[in-house]
């Protein structure tokens, strides 16, 4: 995990930058999270920079053995703490009995939630604990193993649930062993033992600000600008959120567009078409222009697919199909310029034509373009 790779929070990762830089980096730190803002990321792309080989001015290689090490959650200096589920008869009491699953969850979804994290581990509805046993292990891991690397790091997610016995860990807090760092994580600073919020340096991780979670859909899900700073605005500061918000969004949106072009195409069903211009518009001028501009992204990625027989590969599996059968129809001229009648449809309805024979007339174009 890199900073590239965490969404926003670019304050926060020049100030850790420059703790290490100016060899200032402190003995242990607390990321105080929002839900979904990204305090496990930052942690563990920071974990990753403190051990880098060979780091850019911004940011970790990503290439050096280190960088590919603690990205597989593999390093020997790199230790990982999580709740856990314990269950004694399966001998599994502490969090390295559960790294298996953490080498797979945390790499899936860096910004999964506790409830997920605990709930791919369980099959009941269960509280996820820091145990005692984790806790002795942290000391051992610490105090007797040999350092590889630059820094020796204990992550521990979910702080919270250190319950009093964290105190076992203020001595180690207090005179850790040489070049160790703790990266703490939690949501809560309540909950977190006052001895151990004492003797941490607390990191703000605010919810991410809309701009960012905006940039990050754009260029990550590619969707366009316009729809990614209405989802954005919906996220709360949250990338998870985003994405499903994003996700459910272009689902919808990607249904009616399938109906209006079957409608269009067939023209069998008129009433059909009606209904679907008539859910369009009924939109609002805002989703309605930003419908549009989903269709014309799909046309426009359609279009490359016809011409270079690659499909962009999305993660929305319906949408990539979609695009693969669009681009079945594009051969001829007509097709081509579709995405220009698109285009002066968003035109007219930016400036207040009348949506349903916009529409209506778009409609028949594209029968026209797309039968074969
Ligand atoms: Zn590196």
């Amino acid at each position: 995990m890199q900073f590239a790779d965490v969404v926003g929070h670019d304050a926060l990762k020049q100030r850790l930058r420059e703790t290490l830089r100016e060899k200032r980096v402190a003995q242990s730190y607390l990321f105080l999270e929002q839900e979904g803002s990204g305090g496990l990321p930052l942690a563990m792309a920071f974990a990753q920079l403190l051990n880098c080989e060979s780091p850019t001015e911004t940011d970790s290689c990503g290439e050096c053995n280190s960088c590919h090490k603690i990205g597989k959650l593999i390093h020997a200096d790199v230790h990982y703490t999580f709740p856990i589920v314990a269950d004694k008869a399966k001998h599994k009491e502490a969090s390295e009995d559960y790294l298996a699953d953490w080498r797979k969850a945390f790499p899936a979804n860096p910004y999964m939630s506790m409830q997920d994290w605990i709930a791919s581990i369980s099959d009941e509805n269960k509280q996820g604990n820091i145990t005692a046993k984790e806790i002795t292990n942290i000391i051992k891991g610490l105090s007797l193993t040999h350092l590889e690397g630059q820094y020796k790091v204990q992550v521990i997610w979910g702080a919270e649930n250190l319950e009093k016995e964290g105190n076992k860990l203020l001595k180690l807090l207090e005179e850790p062993p040489e070049r160790t760092v703790f990266l703490m994580v939690a949501q809560n600073s309540e909950r977190i033992l006052p001895t151990i919020l004492s003797r941490t340096q607390s990191i703000k991780v605010p919810r991410i600000a809309e701009e960012d979670i905006s940039k990050a859909l754009v260029a990550e899900c590619g969707i366009d600008e316009a729809r990614a700073a209405q989802v954005a605005s919906m996220a709360e500061g949250s990338w998870p959120l985003a994405l499903h918000l994003a996700e459910e969004g272009s689902n919808d949106n990607l249904g009616l567009i399938k109906s209006f072009l079957n409608q269009s195409i067939g023209r069998k069903n008129v009433p059909q078409l009606l209904k679907d211009v008539e859910a369009i518009v009924g939109l609002g001028r805002v989703r309605l222009k930003q419908f549009l501009e989903y269709m014309l992204l799909l046309y426009r990625r359609s279009m490359v697919a016809q011409a270079t027989g690659e499909i962009y590969a999305g993660p929305n599996t319906e949408e990539n199909e979609f695009i693969q059968k669009l681009s079945a129809r594009l051969g001829t001229k007509r097709a081509q310029k579709l995405p220009e009648q698109i285009g002066k449809t968003i035109f007219y309805i930016e400036r207040n034509g009348y949506g349903k024979l916009v529409l209506f007339n778009l409609a028949i174009q594209v029968g026209k373009a797309l039968k074969q």
